[in-house]
């Protein structure tokens, strides 16, 4: 049986509540045999702040970077707004990212049947939605120099920030994209500003380059991160991969979630370059954030966190099968519905977040025991 080094960080408000019905889908996979996962726990966020004074140790730092992959529930909260900067809950995040080279944000926007009615969208647009969102995390404007606010002195300030871009950013970011979509339905959208911004025209150069080179059996399309927005509103379905900056990432992943329904329901993934084994650094997490209003409530819905689990399965362990069933048995809980109070809509009752899990357990146990 294979073993994997996974590091849990629970972080803040709900990320203890969901952590824990990951860490039963773990004890279950364990159990039925498919892996042995050896689980080292770290502090992150708010609550690495209140032990250690910084948002994660170094201690928890050399544990990220000797795991197989690192899954990462939720930062943050009101009781740390008042901290300094560079120790906010989220720059615990940001130095894992930094230090593990996470350059590829994985956002998959999966619109479960059994919760069509939760999108903003029609149902027709949005049912059976599977696309992949490949943001780039570690460059662009958001890190490139001079960033800065400048006094001008007669009144006026300059605000400037960078947008910077080199070839090999874009060549290993347009890889990943490419690789993932040979494993779906094997078409890659890529999005820029070339018609206006000189980082874009490099990219849908590089890209076009790197594509005609090694990956002419993937189908490429370019399309203006303004058209993409208006497209992935009208008709989401045209899409399978959609590989984009750090900005225009940001915002165009955020409006995939929605279609999606509910934030408790969307994992990510962030990768790192491959070593000569294949392997990468990796991190999962949820997208959404540590839910100070209802920490501590059992109202959570752990559907987000065990899906991020799910994609570790995927991209980190190999574990394609599992990886399935976990996906499977979401669906399934749902569409026996099995709702959280965030999906609730117009169910009769709403479950708690350790009975989402233990339903989530349940079908595995029927998929794979
Ligand atoms: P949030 O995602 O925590 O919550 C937004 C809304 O969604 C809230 O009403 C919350 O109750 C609900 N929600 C979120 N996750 C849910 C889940 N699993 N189940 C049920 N409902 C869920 O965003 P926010 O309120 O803007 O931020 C709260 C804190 O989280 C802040 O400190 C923020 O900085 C931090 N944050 C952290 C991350 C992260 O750790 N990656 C991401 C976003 C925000």
């Amino acid at each position: 049986m294979s073993a994997f080094k996974l590091l849990l960080l629970p972080g803040d408000g709900i990320g203890p509540e969901i952590s824990a019905e990951a860490e039963k889908v773990l004890a279950f996979l364990q159990t039925a045999g498919i892996a042995k996962f050896e689980i080292e726990r770290g502090l992150v966020g708010g609550a690495a702040y209140d032990v250690h004074g910084v948002a994660i140790s170094e201690a928890d730092m050399k544990l990220a970077q000797a795991s197989d992959a690192v899954l990462l529930a939720a930062v943050g909260g009101p009781k740390w707004d008042g901290v300094p900067y560079d120790v906010r809950p989220e720059a615990g995040l940001l130095r894992l990212r930094k230090d593990l080279g996470l350059f590829a944000n994985l956002r998959p926007a999966i619109c479960y049947p059994a919760l069509a009615e939760a999108s903003s969208l029609k149902r027709e647009l949005v049912d059976n939605l599977d696309i992949m969102i490949v943001r780039e995390l570690t460059g662009g404007v958001y890190f490139g120099e001079p960033k800065e606010i400048i006094d001008l002195g007669n009144g006026q300030k300059r605000g400037v920030d960078t947008q910077v871009y080199e070839t090999y950013e874009i060549e290993r970011i347009g890889r990943v994209a490419f690789e993932l979509a040979r494993k779906r339905n094997n078409k890659v959208t890529s999005s820029e500003k070339a018609n206006v911004m000189k980082s874009g025209l490099l990219w849908r150069e590089v890209i076009t380059a790197l594509h005609k080179r090694e990956y002419a059996d993937v189908q490429l399309e370019h399309m203006l991160a303004d058209a993409l927005g208006m497209q992935l509103v009208r008709w989401p379905k045209q899409f399978d991969v959609i590989v984009t900056d750090n900005l225009f990432g940001d915002m165009l992943s955020d409006v995939a979630s929605m279609l999606t329904g509910s934030l408790g329901m969307l994992p990510s993934a962030s990768l790192g370059a491959a070593d000569s084994k294949g392997q990468r650094k990796a991190m999962y997490e949820p997208v959404h954030g540590s839910a100070p209003d209802i920490a501590g409530k059992s109202l959570a819905n752990p559907i987000a966190m065990i899906g991020s689990l799910g994609m570790a399965m995927r991209y980190s362990f190999n574990l394609p099968k599992a990886a399935d069933a976990i996906e499977a048995a979401i669906s399934a809980v749902l569409a026996q519905g099995m709702r959280t109070a965030d999906i609730k809509g117009s169910a009769a009752k709403s479950v708690s977040t350790s009975e989402m899990g233990d339903a989530i357990v349940a079908q595995l146990k029927k998929l794979l025991g």
